[in-house]
């Protein structure tokens, strides 16, 4: 198992955690996490999702996402890869694939680069139609 090394004595609510966050593709934050496994560990602290994060973090098995300043989000997904941010709703979609940006030569040559992230920032489907219904019933009036 990759979590083995985590330097953490893995306690049945950490165990849950690592579980609920296995390929899991939807960016959630320490809350979100917190109130997904707090149903089945309902003694669990969000301490322990902190510290089980942390130590995620430190040993690169989760990636932390600053996309949304009011909440850290984090991706189990460590393979490079982009996002499609929503500035609504805050959903988060992976954009599968390696896709780097071409970096002008002259910076390119000198700087070694390890990896890159490029976050695209829009509106995801729904609040896009959202978005629509709105601005025509403003036409309406
Ligand atoms: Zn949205
Ligand atoms: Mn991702």
């Amino acid at each position: 198992m990759k979590y083995r090394n985590l330097g953490l004595k893995l306690t049945p609510q950490r165990l849950a955690i690592l579980e609920y966050l296995e390929g899991n593709t939807s960016h959630p934050s320490a809350e979100d996490i917190y109130r997904k496994v707090h149903n089945e560990f309902p003694t669990m602290s969000l301490a322990t999702v902190y510290s089980t994060l942390s130590a995620l973090k430190v040993k690169g098995n989760v990636l932390e996402l600053t996309v949304d300043p009011d909440k850290k989000r984090y991706d189990p997904n460590t393979n490079m890869h982009n996002h499609l941010i929503c500035i609504q709703c805050k959903t988060i979609i992976d954009i599968p694939g390696a896709g780097s940006v071409a970096l002008p030569e002259d910076l390119g040559q000198d700087f070694a680069v390890f990896k890159s992230h490029v976050e695209f920032y829009g509106l995801c489907p729904s609040c896009k139609k959202k978005a629509k219904a709105k601005e025509e019933d403003s036409h309406v009036r």
